[in-house]
């Protein structure tokens, strides 16, 4: 019985170490598995690092392509742009512009000289002499502009006024703007017109000493403007310069004797100069200043005020008194003898009061235009 509870216990025993060994091996088992989970976890990690790594190297592959096609389209603006500049520097267009400018002022009215000449037209009296004049005036103008023909057969003194920026160069400019003179006498838009003062030979062409007559000024555009005036000889020939006291007219150094001047220039030139016309007057400046500023007073509108109160009343005055004369459209008589008045000063010196006239035709040829950068016309004046 003993060895038979001895045998019992040892078998209990065996199975029992049976039973530790197989949990062991169990424990074994699963700890081997649990590495193995995380080993296969670390691989997966590793898998999910690289392809982020290999996903930002294509985003970073991607953003660099992009870097490089916008500096190639960059690059190929750029060339672009020196391609056109290279273009515009290539073509100058002063000289059509000039051209042009010099058909049109010399065939086409400006529009507010056109609207006073109708209105004076309006106010003869019908079936005048005054009247008739007014009307031939009118058609003038209308046949010149539709056939593109001067206005008169006189073109008169070529007067160009220039406002030009800072760095502009004047004898370039100057060249081109003398050989559009040549053109358009060739083509006919000017008459043979220029003639040297000592022999009286005309070289045809326009060009000479003092012809065309070009005034620069520098001004704070960017833009260049240019400003033509045809000024017949007729009119140029009954302009006056006075200088005072004038004993002989009771005229002072004042704005009533500067009235007094004006009005007696008037008077003298009674139809000569191809009325009715249009004054431009400076008061001051030596003789010089005083006529050549008389004539920029002719640039300005008929239908503009003058800024100073005493002056813009004097223009009214002149203009109103001057069309109760009676000399009338071409001296014929009638009640327009004078178009408009523009007067302007300048300083002078105490020793000195000039009073400086030019006179201007009915065929009152004034146009302009703005330049665009490459001398092309962006907008006409007037
Ligand atoms: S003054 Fe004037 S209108 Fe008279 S001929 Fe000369 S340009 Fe012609």
């Amino acid at each position: 019985m003993a060895k038979k509870k001895v045998a019992k216990k040892a078998k209990k025993k065996v199975a029992k170490k049976k039973v530790a060994k197989k949990q062991t091996t169990r424990k074994k088992v699963a700890k081997k598995a649990a590495k193995k989970n995380v080993a296969k976890k670390k691989v997966a990690k590793k898998k999910v690092a690289k392809k982020k790594v290999a996903k930002k190297k294509v985003a970073k592959k991607k953003v660099a392509k992009k870097k490089v096609a916008k500096k190639k389209v960059a690059k190929k603006k750029v060339a672009k742009k020196k391609v056109a500049k290279k273009k515009v520097a290539a073509k100058d267009h002063l000289f059509d512009s000039v051209l042009e400018l010099i058909r049109k002022t010399s065939a086409e009215i400006p529009e507010d000289v056109q609207k006073v000449i109708l209105e004076a037209l309006e106010r003869e009296e019908k079936n005048t002499t005054a009247e008739y004049a007014m009307g031939i005036i009118k058609a003038n103008i209308e046949l010149a502009k539709r056939k593109s023909q001067p206005l008169c057969q006189d073109t008169g003194t070529i007067l160009f006024f220039v406002n030009h920026p800072a760095g502009f160069h004047q004898n370039k400019f100057k060249k081109t703007v003398e050989k559009a003179v040549v053109k358009a006498t060739e083509l006919g838009y000017l008459r043979q017109n220029s003639v040297d003062s000592l022999t009286g030979k005309n070289d045809t062409m326009n060009i000479g000493p003092g012809h065309p007559d070009i005034h620069f000024h520098e001004h704070d555009k960017k833009t260049i403007e240019i400003r033509l005036m045809l000024k017949g000889g007729g009119c140029e020939n009954v302009g006056a310069q006075y200088s005072l006291p004038h004993t002989e007219l009771g005229a002072g150094r004042d704005l009533d004797g500067v009235r007094k001047v004006i009005l007696d220039a008037v008077q003298k030139a009674q139809g000569k100069g191809c009325g009715p016309g249009v004054l431009g007057v400076t008061i001051g400046g030596d003789r010089g200043a005083g006529y050549v500023n008389s004539k920029e007073q002719l640039l300005r509108r008929l239908d503009d005020e003058n800024s100073h109160p005493d002056l813009r009343e004097l223009e009214k005055d002149i203009v109103a008194t001057s069309n109760e004369l009676g000399i009338g459209p071409m001296g014929f008589g009638g009640k327009t003898t004078l178009l408009g008045c523009k007067i302007g000063a300048l300083n002078r010196l105490p020793a000195s009061y000039f009073v400086s006239i030019s006179y201007m035709c009915w065929a009152y040829r004034r146009l302009g235009v703005v330049l665009k950068n490459d001398n092309a016309i962006s907008k006409w004046l007037y």
